[in-house]
């Protein structure tokens, strides 16, 4: 079983022509609607996966909650002790211009009220194989999880996302952690990517390398990089959270790392294939038909 503690977030997309000046009104193209925020996806992966994944986050009383729940257990994730919290949901509103670029502002939300985690919240996560979290809810809220966790015997796997630098409160509770270039280079406050110095932080690193595939490390013993499947990238939104999401569960059902890699580069390819964010999260199937390859 695994846990995702993270956020949930109504993405709001317009598309236009260009984006606005600060004070500017542009008259857009298209508009969409999804469920997004890093946990509420990466809890999605792992189910689509073919985990048992369970989600703890605070969605909002509104309209955006309701549809958010929906989605969440529509696709297979246990949302039996999701907090409702009165007032907004999270939401993020993303401009995206013509040529890719783009503006998103992010309202935290309900996110912003998931601190102080509950005696059952802490006994969810003490009951799984696998806590995942990232960087989108309160990090008092992140350590908290992981201690419960680590009380628990649970393993803990940090997907440090949004980029920022971490605690070492936060940071000695992390079994595994998972990061991207940016990502890597902003907890070590070093140009580029420093595999040793994220290994004297934590015991074990994945390093996501889009198109490169990913490398694990692991504090003396492995360092091997597993490229990526080769596939015609259509979409790279939400590559990160299929990949992240299929980790855990491979890493839950006790498979070798390196495996797990492997596995988790063939969500990320399946992920890129197709347009879309949360939609376009791989089932096991096709997981496993491409990683067959
Ligand atoms: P993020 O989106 O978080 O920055 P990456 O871009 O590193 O993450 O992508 C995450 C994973 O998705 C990669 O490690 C890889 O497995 C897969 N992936 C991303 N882009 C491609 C691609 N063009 N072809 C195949 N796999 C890809």
């Amino acid at each position: 079983r695994i846990v995702v503690a993270g956020s949930a977030n109504m993405d709001l997309v317009g598309l236009a022509e260009r984006l606005p000046l600060p004070g500017e009104t542009v008259l857009g193209d298209d508009f969409v609607m999804m469920p997004g925020g890093k946990g509420a996806n990466q809890a999605t992966a792992a189910a689509r996966a073919g985990g048992h994944a369970v989600f703890l986050g605070a969605i909002g009383s509104d309209a955006f909650g309701v549809t958010l729940n929906a989605r969440l257990n529509a696709a297979g994730v246990d949302v039996g002790h999701v907090r409702t919290s009165y007032g907004a949901s999270g939401v993020a509103v993303i401009m995206v211009d013509r040529a890719g670029e783009n503006s998103i502002l992010v309202s935290p939300g309900a996110n912003s009220s998931f601190t102080d985690l509950t005696e059952t919240e802490a006994k969810v996560i003490a009951g799984s194989d696998v806590l995942l979290c990232q960087l989108e809810i309160p990090v008092d809220t992140v350590i908290a999880a992981c201690r419960a966790a680590r009380a628990g015997g649970t393993r803990t796997v940090l997907n440090a996302a949004p980029a920022r630098e971490l605690p070492p409160e936060l940071l000695s509770e992390v079994d595994l952690l998972v990061v991207n270039e940016l990502e890597a280079q902003t907890i070590t406050g070093s140009a580029r990517p420093d595999m040793a110095g994220l290994l004297a932080l934590v015991p074990r690193v994945v390093l996501t390398l889009g198109g490169a595939g990913a490398r694990y490390a692991e504090r003396d013993g492995r360092d091997e990089t597993v490229p990526a499947f080769r596939v015609e990238a259509t979409d790279t939104t939400a590559a990160g959270d299929a990949f992240t999401g299929a980790l855990a569960v491979a890493w839950g059902e006790g498979r070798d790392l390196m495996d797990a890699v492997r596995w988790a580069n063939a969500a990320g390819a399946a992920c890129v294939r197709k347009l879309g964010a949360s939609n376009a999260l791989p089932s096991r199937s096709e997981i496993d038909a491409l990683a067959a390859n």
